[in-house]
C-alpha cells in the first residue's frame, strides 16, 4: 500500500472512548490573521455523535492552509 501524507485523526468519545467515524456535521473556521508565510489556516470542525453513549461532542476533523502557492493540507 502506498504511503499517505495525510492524517486520518481518530476521533473518539470523551465519555466512554468509542471510536465516532463520520461528523453529522462540519464546518470551517478561517483563521482571521495569515502566519508568518501569509497562509491561512482554515479549521474544519466537525460534530460527532457517540454511537454507544450518545453523547455529542466537537472536535477537530482536519486543518488546512490556504496560501500562494495553493493548498497545504
Ligand atoms: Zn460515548
Amino acid at each position: 500500500m502506498p504511503k499517505t501524507k495525510t492524517k486520518q485523526r481518530q476521533v473518539v468519545c470523551p465519555e466512554c472512548g468509542t471510536p465516532v467515524k463520520e461528523p453529522y456535521k462540519t464546518w470551517e473556521l478561517v483563521a482571521p490573521f495569515p502566519d508568518k508565510k501569509m497562509r491561512i489556516t482554515v479549521t474544519i470542525f466537525g460534530m460527532f455523535e457517540c454511537p454507544k453513549c450518545g453523547k455529542k461532542f466537537r472536535a477537530v476533523v482536519s486543518k488546512a492552509k490556504l496560501g500562494s502557492e495553493g493548498i497545504e493540507l
